[in-house]
């Protein structure tokens, strides 16, 4: 795990991260982008923009990399990671990624639009930290020896399952259904040679337990399978949502963070812009905010 210390930290690397890392690296001020692992800026997906001033039409990763080169050019440094876990209410804000420990100033939270809450496995926010984890570096330990679990088939998963077969967890593979399921055949036939249990055809229905989670519940071609196990690992997008609101900050009835016009959320020195507060749901929007939100963190630092 890497430890930094940071004036400013931007969470979110899509517009409206990128456009407060330019404002806040061209003040001077010490400027950390996390750049989410699992959850791609919706930039990245390639389309056309017609709508982007200055750009007749431009391919959205290419207006992508011209932000990212020019918050660089000013400064800003940029670290990978997924959010686990933020403490935001004292004059310092720690954030815990998947690969670091991050101490800032203040903080901009620009992670786009939050991931819908019917997309969650019934049981994961219940029973978040009590076996229901996203980390394989930093939870795999407590369950050596123990069966788990794991979910999810992009290569940072795969990676992640072996990272928990390494620890000495017995891991049970649930890969869920990937859009190139040939791509993951590899993987899937070397779990299987290292007596990973791979179900291959399940779905998970619930993640299951008292306080803890004890099983998970599979949907598979052959019918519904009761899997004894001691924590669920989730390998895809980490939902902001719930480790906001466990955070202290307040959520609008849409589940975006809620924020007044200087995009300031209701803790001191964290400001919020793009998506993830719901509002524009364009480009040129979620720069415009994250332009505010940088404006503003540098008036709270002046403080
Ligand atoms: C198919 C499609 C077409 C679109 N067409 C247009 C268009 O023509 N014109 C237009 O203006 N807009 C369009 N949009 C909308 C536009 O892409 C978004 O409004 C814009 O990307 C939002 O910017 P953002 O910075 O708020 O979030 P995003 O661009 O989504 O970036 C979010 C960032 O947060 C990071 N992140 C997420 N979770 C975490 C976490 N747990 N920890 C750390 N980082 C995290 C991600 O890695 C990413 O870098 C389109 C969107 C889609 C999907």
């Amino acid at each position: 795990m890497q430890n930094y210390s940071t004036d400013i930290l931007i969470i979110g690397s899509g517009p409206a991260g990128l456009s407060a890392a330019i404002y806040a690296a061209r003040s001077g001020k010490k400027t950390l982008v996390l750049e989410g692992a699992r959850a791609a800026s919706r930039l990245s997906l390639g389309y056309e923009l017609e709508n982007y001033p200055g750009f007749i039409s431009i391919n959205s990763n290419d207006l992508l990399a011209r932000f990212r080169d020019q918050a660089r050019n000013f400064g800003a440094e940029f670290v990978k990671g997924d959010t686990l876990a933020l403490s935001l209410t004292m004059s310092h804000k720690y954030v815990s990624t998947t690969d670091s420990f991050i101490e800032a100033r203040a903080v901009v939270l620009a992670t786009g639009k939050p991931f819908a809450k019917n997309r969650q496995i019934p049981g994961e926010e219940r029973l978040l930290g009590y076996g229901v984890s996203y980390c394989a570096v930093c939870d795999g330990p407590l369950y050596k020896g123990r069966d788990v679990a794991a979910y999810g088939h992009t290569p940072e998963a795969v990676e992640d399952v072996w990272i928990l077969h390494q620890t000495g967890v017995r891991v049970h593979w649930i890969p869920g259904k990937p859009k190139d399921p040939a791509a993951l055949e590899k993987d899937l036939t070397k779990a299987e040679k290292f007596g990973i249990p791979v179900y291959g055809d399940a779905e998970i229905k619930e993640i299951a337990g008292d306080k803890n989670v004890e099983r998970v519940v599979l949907n598979t071609s052959a019918g519904e399978q009761s899997l004894d196990a001691a924590a669920c690992f989730i390998f895809r997008e980490v939902p902001t949502g719930p480790l906001f609101e466990k955070s202290g900050l307040v959520m609008d009835h849409k589940q975006c963070l809620a924020i007044d016009r200087f995009q300031r959320t209701n803790l001191e020195g964290v400001f919020a812009a793009g998506d993830v507060t719901c509002g524009g749901l364009q480009v040129v929007s979620a720069a415009g905010e994250g332009c505010v939100a940088a404006l503003q963190a540098l008036a709270y630092l002046r403080k």
